[in-house]
């Protein structure tokens, strides 16, 4: 096994071994990341470019993505693009869109702008979708329209 010590994966470089062995002939060396924490890793995933941080890469990268992906997928104009293109249904108890079950009956509800809007509880399905609709004229957008 060759020495890795002294050597950069990534954010991470190599300080000393360990003296562990990992499986049958891995080292677990013990490795400085660039944020400052100090973690073992088996020379393994380190030869094999496995692990370039102690995690936080893998953090901010992920955080990054998450923001950006729930940016682009739930909003448009501050209106949840769910609620249009038929995907909303999937979570809906009703059938109708924007339409759940509540306690014994059924109620509309609606998000704009970060903001959501629920309709009186109705007996029926029906009568909830007509406040659903209620809403989409009351609260959405004109340019919205036709997009159902
Ligand atoms: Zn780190």
């Amino acid at each position: 096994m060759k020495n890795l010590i002294g050597k950069h994966y990534g954010r991470l470089t190599v300080i000393k071994s360990t003296g562990k062995k990992a499986h049958s002939r891995e080292i677990v060396y013990l490795c400085k990341c660039d944020c400052g924490s100090i973690i073992e890793v088996r020379s393994g995933l380190l030869t094999q470019d496995k692990t370039k941080s102690c995690g936080c890469l893998y953090n901010d990268t992920r955080k990054k993505d998450m923001s950006e992906l729930d940016k682009a997928k739930k909003y448009v104009d501050g209106i949840e693009i769910g609620l249009f293109d038929g995907r909303f249904n999937k979570n809906n108890t009703s059938g109708f869109k924007g339409v759940s079950k509540h306690g014994s009956g059924y109620r509309a509800k609606i998000t704009v702008k970060g903001h959501v809007y629920f309709g009186s509880t109705r007996a029926t399905k029906e009568e909830a979708y007509k406040d659903r609709l209620k809403f989409e004229e009351e609260l959405l957008p004109k340019k919205q329209e036709g997009k159902k």
